[in-house]
């Protein structure tokens, strides 16, 4: 649902212009020293982006599921890992505090994150608790009017950086029904930041563990119903596969104009790559992937603001979007030759950072099961 198309299409021109000028410039910076630069921050908490879809009322854009996936396509023409900083506030976090959130939870944590003044962190994976997520050991202890929560969650983006951390922790028996949600002000005693290894790509959003030991929270930092964390985690997730598929799709138009412009730049026997049938055939096959996911995921956002999208068409969208932009990058750093190899180039740098996207927010073969699962189940 686009609610006005006036403001949709200036938002998007502002969008563009945000990434030629100073998004995409600042790509390789982030890249070489792991840090988001600072004028891109700064564009892109002034661009409302911390905030895209927590309603108005809390700062946000509070903008429909298809005005996200719009912008998405837009904004995935530059560094997957600006997304990881900003979009994490208003994804799995903020909804979880929107759907169960006390006023007071709501009013504390939604318009700094809003603003992007505190960063939020989603704290589910740990060591021995990755695409089975249920099996999760990190626990919370009701002591008095506190709760004391110890364990190690894994692989935290943002962590080193976090204002706030939603954490699942296990209140409860076995399973998903025993998890329940704290929203956690990472200032409390407690609570330490372990740098994590270094990662492959994504460079400029950072990644690290945080331990809690003895770490004491108050009683009113359980967000929702004991036992309904992960029930709250997964009800959001719908929503972050299409956006990853949206920007799945940006990724995939960039890395075209990467690989155009190169077929038409290079020369080989005395003419362009791009008169070179078999080059031209890779990247018309991209075309073609690109499209799909395109319009994918846009007609899965216009379901899921009317009301009718179901969890296996999320995760198809999202398995789909992932894996094509997998085979694109591929053949686009084919077209570059060896240049798509070297250090420094685009298109080496946007090779490593999407392999992440086939990973995170469920792994291809957890969307292959849910998919599966609506196909069986009905
Ligand atoms: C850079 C980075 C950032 C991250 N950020 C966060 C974050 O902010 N918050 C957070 O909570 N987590 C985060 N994660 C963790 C991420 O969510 C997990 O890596 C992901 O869920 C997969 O879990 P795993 O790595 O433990 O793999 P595993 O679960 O060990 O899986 C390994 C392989 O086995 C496959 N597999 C497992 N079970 C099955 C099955 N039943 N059927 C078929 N195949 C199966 C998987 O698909 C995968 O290919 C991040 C990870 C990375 C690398």
């Amino acid at each position: 649902m686009i609610r006005n198309p006036d403001a949709h299409a200036t938002r998007l021109g502002a969008a563009r212009t945000l990434v030629e000028d100073i998004l995409i410039p600042a790509e390789a910076r982030m890249d070489a020293e792991d840090r988001m630069p600072q004028e891109a921050r700064a564009a892109l908490r002034a661009h409302g982006l911390f905030g895209i879809s927590i309603p108005e009322a809390f700062g946000g854009l509070g903008l429909t599921m298809e005005e996200e996936a719009g912008l998405m396509l837009v904004l995935g023409r530059t560094a997957p890992a600006y997304r990881a900083v900003y979009a994490l506030n208003s994804g799995g976090t903020a909804q979880i505090l929107l759907r169960a959130g006390s006023d007071a939870q709501k009013s504390r944590w939604l318009p700094g994150l809003a603003r992007g003044d505190l960063i939020a962190c989603f704290c589910l994976s740990e060591p021995e608790a990755g695409s089975d997520a249920a099996s999760l050991r990190t626990t919370a202890r009701r002591e008095g009017d506190t709760w004391r929560i110890d364990g190690r969650k894994r692989w935290v983006t943002n962590a080193p950086e976090a204002g706030m951390l939603m954490v699942m922790a296990r209140t409860g028996g076995e399973g998903a029904r025993g998890i329940s949600a704290f929203a956690i002000d990472p200032a409390t005693q407690g609570v330490r930041v372990q740098p994590a290894q270094g990662k492959m790509g994504m460079r400029g959003a950072q990644v690290a563990d945080i331990v809690f030991e003895d770490c004491r929270v108050p009683a009113d930092a359980l967000v929702g119903a004991e036992g309904e964390g992960l029930k709250l985690a997964l009800a959001g997730l719908d929503k972050v596969r299409l956006h990853l598929a949206a920007l799945s799709a940006g990724l995939m138009e960039r890395l075209l104009d990467e690989g155009r412009r190169h077929a038409l730049g290079r020369r080989q026997f005395g003419k362009p790559l791009a008169d070179q049938p078999a080059v031209a055939a890779l990247l018309a096959d991209s075309v073609a992937e690109a499209l799909a996911a395109r319009c994918m995921a846009l007609e899965l956002a216009r379901a899921r603001d009317d009301g009718t999208l179901r969890p296996a068409d999320a995760a198809a969208a999202k398995l789909f979007a992932t894996e094509a932009l997998g085979r694109v990058a591929d053949r686009v750093l084919q077209v570059h030759g060896g240049e798509g190899y070297m250090t420094g180039s685009a298109v080496e740098r946007l090779y490593r950072d999407v392999r992440l996207l086939r990973i995170l927010d469920g792994t291809s073969e957890i969307q292959r099961m849910v998919v599966a699962r609506g196909l069986f189940s009905g």
